[in-house]
């Protein structure tokens, strides 16, 4: 029986049109279905510089460049704390603990020929990602949402809805790029609840906000900013969209935002008067967005693989938004994946030991991630104590900088492990008010 297409894509998400760029200009056939009509809202704004190689390869870069996003060069936190805290031996430089930055300039990266990624409306950079792949051959169905895949014959059958119409479409090959929706691990029962992350976000966007209102450097304008909180595990993203609008969203343990009786919007303004000077810059500015909140988003795969399968983006995995890799890590595994079934096409096999080496890969990189983020959220005077250590500031950059997909473990999270096992350890320790609630055991692989 001769298939439809070559690969069915669910989703046109940046991991479903990145993967359908990929496999189109290898000359496979690809069909994307996306549920909804482009451009549509999505959170995830702020790039990492992992994404760079991956956008040049595709040839994308040159329509996103042509966007004219906001150059992003670094990031920065900022801290609630006033008291002084014994320094631990961390050359800190003086600039004391609970701040930080990083810019990218710092540390070359392979594949990367530039000092600075983008923050993007995901409206308008989705669209552009789907346009690329459909101008190199893709061939992009908006508004079908795939329902379920029968994987029972001889190869897998899409059943869609179009409106109120139902389709059906055969493939060799399905790749679930469908995100928190998760399609394929839903239907395929694989899909597990993180056992130690169950963080909540609410965000809008703001113009006219003074994005300089809580950092002295001018330089640092357009970087990413993290304000903490001083609220155990809470943080604020300060992320600038275009040159007046910026997006602000909280991120918070889902029990406190339950206990919020008054709703969404209280919610919102109770959290960020905890940060004053955050508060009135809010206050001058427009909120030009109804708040959105994103919650459940903390899971993993126990599969992301199978016979004429596979899983890309967040429709394999999600952890947290604290480090910005989530757009980074749809197009690195789109990457990864679409080289295995590129192969697996020239050998007319698509069983789910051609997927091994995309499997392998993706497991290691999302561990390193999954442990970084653990122990940012348990002491997160660590994590910028760290940063500003010359000892471990490129090591903590290159993961910032998302350049997680080789083989090696990175040096500064061995340090950091010892150092929130030492603390953990010891009740007289200084650091230890500074524990947050969350503790994941390991980063144990569960696919
Ligand atoms: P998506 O972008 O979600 O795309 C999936 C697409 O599939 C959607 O368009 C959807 O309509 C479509 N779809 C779903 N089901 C079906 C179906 N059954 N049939 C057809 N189509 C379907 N990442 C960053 O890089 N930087 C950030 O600053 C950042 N901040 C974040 C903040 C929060 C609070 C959260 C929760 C996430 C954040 N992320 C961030 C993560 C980022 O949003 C995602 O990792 C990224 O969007 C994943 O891309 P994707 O293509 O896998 O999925």
């Amino acid at each position: 029986m001769t298939p439809d297409v070559d690969v069915a894509v669910i989703g046109g998400g940046p991991a479903g049109s990145t993967m359908a760029s990929y496999l189109a200009k290898a000359g496979l056939s690809v069909a994307v279905f996306e549920a909804e009509h482009f451009p549509r809202e999505h959170v995830g704004e702020s790039l990492v510089t992992a994404t760079t190689p991956v956008l040049l390869e595709t040839g994308a870069m040159a329509a996103v460049e042509a966007a004219g996003f906001p150059k992003k060069y670094g990031a920065a936190w900022t801290s609630a704390e006033t008291r002084p805290i014994d320094s631990m031996g961390y050359d800190t430089r003086g600039r004391g603990f609970g701040t930080a930055e990083i810019r990218f300039q710092e540390r070359d990266q392979p594949g990367v020929d530039r000092d600075f990624t983008y923050h993007v409306d995901r409206g308008k950079f989705d669209l552009i990602l789907l346009e690329h792949a459909e101008s190199l051959g893709a061939v992009v169905h908006q508004g079908v949402r795939v329902g379920q895949v029968d994987f029972s014959g001889e190869m897998p059958v899409l059943h869609m809805k179009t409106g109120g119409r139902s389709d059906r479409v055969t493939a060799r090959m399905v790749v679930d790029a469908s995100g928190r929706r998760t399609m394929l691990g839903n239907q395929l029962k694989v899909k597990v609840n993180d056992p130690v992350f169950n963080q909540y976000a609410i965000h809008t966007w703001f113009d006219n906000f003074d994005r300089s209102a809580l950092t002295p450097d001018k330089t640092q304008s357009d970087f990413i900013f993290i304000h903490f909180l001083p609220i155990t595990d809470t943080w604020v993203w300060q992320i600038p969209i275009t040159e007046t609008i910026t997006s602000i969203g909280v991120v918070t343990q889902k029990k406190r935002f339950q206990q919020a009786a008054d709703g969404r919007e209280k919610f919102f303004w109770d959290t960020v008067a905890s940060r004053p000077r955050l508060l009135d810059a809010l206050k001058q500015a427009d909120q030009v967005r109804p708040l959105k909140t994103e919650g459940d988003y903390s899971y993993a795969m126990r599969q992301i693989a199978g016979d004429n399968f596979l899983l890309v983006g967040d429709a394999a995995r999600f952890v947290d938004p604290i480090f910005s890799s989530g757009v980074s890590v749809a197009l690195n595994s789109a990457r990864l994946a679409a080289a295995d079934i590129i192969a697996a096409h020239e050998a007319g096999d698509f069983r789910k030991e051609r997927f091994a080496t995309f499997e392998n890969k993706m497991r290691k990189a999302v561990n390193n991630w999954y442990e970084f983020i653990s122990i940012y959220y348990r002491l997160n005077i660590l994590f910028t104590a760290f940063v500003q250590d010359p000892r471990y500031r490129l090591d903590v950059l290159k993961m910032l900088q998302g350049d997680v997909y080789d083989d090696e473990e990175p040096k500064a999270l061995a340090a950091m492990r010892e150092v929130v096992a030492a603390v953990e350890s010891d009740d007289t320790h200084l650091w230890r008010p500074f524990l947050g609630e969350l503790k994941a055991p390991t980063a144990k692989a569960v696919f």
